[in-house]
C-alpha cells in the first residue's frame, strides 16, 4: 500500500503496524530537519492484501471467489492466495463484497454554473466521484484549465481527495468564451502542443468549425492524445459525427447524428423529429464500428432534465444534503420540468438507439455530462451518484449488465488508450477497485452499494469521503459567488 505525507494518511497511520509507524517517524523527524520544502510521495513497503469476498469481471461475465488480491506498490502484483506476511495490511471483506475494477466517468464535468459565471467545482464533487467507485474521470472541458490541473497535481501528490483525474485542458471551439473562430492551423497547434506539454488526459471540441476539428485531431493525434466532440448537425458551419470521423476522431459525446440530422436545423430539433427506425442510422452506426469510434451515450442527463420516471431516477439516498443551504434553497425554485419537451423526445429517441448500436457491435463508455446548472435545472441528481444511474438506463436499454459494467470500465480505458493501466482486475496494472455488497451481474443495482474504493493501493472509505462533501456542493451564497469571480 502506497503512503503518502499528507491529510490523507491520518486514518491510514493508525493502521500501521509499530515498525512502520517508527520508520515514518524517524523519516518525518529528518525530513523535517531538510532545509528545502520537501513533500515526499513515498511508497512504503508495505504490502495490501485484500482478503475475501468475490472477484467480478465484467469482460468474462465471471464472478469468482476471491483467493487474494496482493497490491504492492499501488498495483496488482498478484491474484493468488499469498501466504501470511508479516508486513502487509490485511483489508479482510465480508462474503457478499464484491470487488469491481473502478468506474471510468468519460464526460465527469466539475463545473458549475451560476448567473452567467461558470467554474469547476474541486471540494465536493471530486469526493462524491471517488465514493462512489468513480476512480477515473475525464473532465470534458474544463471553463478553469488552470485550476483543474493545479487540482490534478494536488491529487496525484496525495494532498486532495479525488479520482485519477485525465483533464480536458479549455475546450477548442466557441463553448470556449476566449476562442477565436479565426485561429489557424498554427495557433491550433500551438494550444495543443502547450496543452500536451502539461500533461492533459484528452481533448474536447464543442461547437467547433469542420477545419479548426480537422486541426485540432491532427495535432492530438501527432501526440497520442485522444480527441471527443459534442457535434451538430451540420448546421451553422458545425461538424457531423460522420465527417468528424472521417478527420479520425476517438469518441463522439451524445448523438451518433451524422447525416441521419437534417442539416438546416440544430441537432436538438433535428432529433426530435428523427424516426429511430431510419435506416440512415444503420449507416451512421456501421462508420462507427468501422472506424472503432467510442460513443459517450451520456443517456441519464437527457432523463434527468426532462423529469424522466424511469425507474434509474428513483431515489435511493438524499443527494440533496451535498449541496450548500443555498444552492439547496435555488432548487427547491425551480419549475417542474418539461416531460414532453424536446429533451424528453430525445431521450427517448436515444433510449431506443443505444440497444441497435449496441446490438450491431458498437463501442460505448460510461458518461454522465452532470454539469451543476443553477441558471436553469439539470435535475436534482449530481455526480458521482449518476453513474449509478447512467448503468441502470444501459441495462434496461437492453444491454446485459456484464457488459455494462463493461462499458463502465474497461470500455473507458480502452476509449482513453490506457487499458494496459486500468479497465480490469488484472496482475500488472494499477490497483483501481471498488467494493461493493452483492454481485452486479445480478442486479446492476448493487453498484449503489459501493462502500470502499481502492486508488493506487489507497482506500478510501465511501462514508467518510462522503461525509466531508456534505453541505459543500455549490456556492455559499450570491455574494460570495460574486466576490470569487
Ligand atoms: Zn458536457
Amino acid at each position: 500500500m502506497s503512503i503518502r505525507f499528507s491529510s490523507l494518511t491520518k486514518k491510514h497511520f493508525r493502521n500501521l503496524n509499530k515498525m512502520t509507524k517508527q520508520y515514518l517517524i524517524a523519516f518525518l523527524l529528518i525530513a523535517s530537519c531538510t532545509v528545502f520544502l520537501f513533500i515526499p510521495s513515498i511508497s512504503s513497503a508495505q504490502n495490501l492484501i485484500i482478503r475475501g469476498g468475490w472477484i467480478v469481471h465484467p469482460e468474462s461475465a465471471e464472478v469468482i471467489p476471491n483467493p487474494d488480491i496482493l497490491i504492492q506498490n499501488g498495483d496488482i502484483a498478484a491474484i493468488q492466495r499469498t501466504t501470511f506476511d508479516d508486513d502487509a495490511k490485511i483489508l479482510a471483506l465480508d462474503p457478499n463484497d464484491h470487488i469491481l475494477p473502478g468506474l471510468i466517468d468519460l464526460h465527469a464535468h466539475l463545473k458549475m454554473e451560476y448567473r452567467g459565471i461558470t467554474r469547476d467545482d474541486t471540494t465536493a464533487t471530486p469526493k462524491m466521484l471517488l465514493a462512489n467507485g468513480v476512480t477515473t474521470i475525464f473532465t470534458a472541458g474544463d471553463v478553469e484549465p488552470e485550476k483543474v490541473l493545479q487540482f490534478k497535481k494536488n491529487v496525484n501528490a496525495g494532498n486532495s481527495y479525488g479520482p485519477r483525474i485525465l483533464n480536458s485542458g479549455p475546450y477548442f471551439g466557441r463553448a470556449n468564451p476566449d476562442w477565436n473562430p479565426e485561429y489557424t492551423r498554427g495557433d491550433i497547434y500551438r494550444i495543443v502542443d502547450e496543452w500536451a506539454e502539461r500533461g492533459v488526459g484528452g481533448f474536447k471540441a464543442k461547437t467547433i468549425s469542420p477545419v479548426n476539428l480537422k486541426h485540432l485531431i491532427d495535432r492530438a493525434h501527432h501526440h497520442n492524445i485522444t480527441v471527443t466532440a459534442h457535434l451538430n448537425s451540420g448546421w451553422n458551419n458545425t461538424v457531423r459525427s460522420d465527417e468528424a470521423i472521417s478527420m479520425g476522431i476517438d469518441r463522439v459525446e451524445h448523438f451518433l447524428g451524422g447525416s441521419a440530422l437534417p442539416d438546416s436545423v440544430h441537432a436538438y430539433d433535428g432529433l426530435e423529429q428523427l424516426d429511430p427506425d431510419d435506416p440512415e442510422f444503420d449507416k451512421i452506426i456501421d462508420i462507427f464500428i468501422e472506424n472503432d469510434v467510442f460513443f459517450s451515450a451520456t443517456m441519464g442527463t437527457f432523463g434527468a432534465w426532462s423529469g424522466s420516471s424511469d425507474p434509474a431516477f428513483e431515489k435511493w439516498v438524499d443527494e440533496t444534503v451535498y449541496l450548500t443551504p443555498f444552492t439547496k434553497q435555488l432548487f427547491e425554485k425551480f419549475e417542474e420540468p418539461d416531460t414532453e419537451g424536446t429533451i424528453a423526445a430525445v431521450y427517448g429517441i436515444k433510449k431506443e438507439l443505444i440497444k441497435d448500436y449496441y446490438d450491431r457491435g458498437g463501442m460505448i463508455v460510461l458518461a454522465t455530462d452532470r454539469p451543476l446548472y443553477l441558471d436553469s435545472s439539470l435535475g436534482p441528481h449530481f455526480n458521482g451518484f449518476f453513474v449509478h444511474r447512467e448503468m441502470e438506463i444501459l441495462a434496461d436499454a437492453g444491454i446485459p449488465n456484464a457488459d455494462v459494467l463493461t462499458i463502465a470500465t474497461l470500455n473507458g480505458a480502452r476509449a482513453m488508450g490506457l487499458d494496459h493501466q486500468i479497465g480490469s482486475i488484472e496482475p500488472g496494472k494499477i490497483a483501481y477497485l471498488m467494493i461493493i455488497d452483492g454481485n452486479p451481474i445480478e442486479d446492476i443495482r448493487r453498484t449503489r452499494t459501493v462502500h470502499t474504493v481502492i486508488k493506487e493501493g489507497n482506500i478510501f472509505n465511501s462514508g467518510y469521503l462522503l461525509n466531508l462533501a456534505e453541505g459543500k456542493l455549490g456556492p455559499q451564497s450570491d455574494e460570495k459567488w460574486m466576490e470569487d469571480k
